[in-house]
């Protein structure tokens, strides 16, 4: 008989969102030169200003829902970006989906980054390859549910995510931009980065950092 066990993990979301706060305070100078080429320079200030008092507002010893939905008013009422209200629905949102489920395992956390998208792409109306952040999420929750379903554990699981979110991100540079602020450069979007990709990209790798055990 085997001794090997698996330890049931979950996404601690408390923490999920203390290490969100981290990256893109530690990436806010490339976020803003990114936003500064195609928008108007603000992303890496938005994300940071708006993470940190995430951080500040949500209890962690709430179920994981109530955290999100948290998060997300913080976010739409802290944030006057385009990315405030964009993340901000995504968030709660997610956390919406989730109910009172008492833990973010694998499963919960398809439903909730699915539900998330689906809030994003409601609010933003943005398709694939319009050079938005949902170039980089769209391909982060394929590949978080093809694994999930696979009985992928929920480490790897979310490393799949975050490369597919990274490689979503990188993909936006030939992109011409047809949502928001750098849609107003028609073909000069082309050849930058997308700072809203690249901030996502951020997050859904914070996701693993987050990794407790389930409950
Ligand atoms: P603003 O454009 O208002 O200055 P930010 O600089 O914080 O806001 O965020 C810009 C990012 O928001 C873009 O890089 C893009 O990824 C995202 N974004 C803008 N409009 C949309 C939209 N309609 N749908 C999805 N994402 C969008
Ligand atoms: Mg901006």
């Amino acid at each position: 008989m085997s001794t090997e066990t698996t330890v049931a993990t979950a996404v601690d979301v408390a923490s999920w969102m203390q290490e969100v706060a981290s990256a893109v305070e530690a990436e806010a100078t490339h976020l803003t030169q990114l936003d500064s080429a195609i928008g108007d320079g603000d992303h890496g200030v938005n994300m940071t200003r708006g993470f940190r008092a995430v951080v500040e507002a949500v209890d962690g010893s709430q179920p994981p829902g109530k955290q999100l939905i948290t998060a997300g008013k913080t976010l739409v009422s802290k944030v006057g970006g385009a990315s405030g209200p964009l993340w901000g629905t995504a968030l709660r949102r997610a956390g919406r989906s989730l109910g009172d489920a008492p833990a973010l395992d694998g499963p919960a956390l398809v439903t909730a980054l699915d539900a998330a998208l689906a809030g994003v792409v409601e609010l933003g109306a943005a398709e694939p390859g319009d050079k938005t952040m949902v170039d980089a999420l769209g391909p982060a929750v394929a590949a978080l549910r093809a694994s999930v379903e696979n009985g992928g554990d929920l480490g790897e699981a979310i490393a799949s995510a975050a490369a597919a979110a990274e490689e979503g991100a990188r993909s936006t540079v030939p992109m011409q931009a047809r949502k928001g602020r750098a849609s107003y450069l028609g073909e000069r979007s082309v050849g930058h980065q997308d700072p809203g990709a690249t901030s996502s990209a951020l997050i859904v790798a914070a996701l693993g950092r987050a990794l407790g055990p389930r409950g």
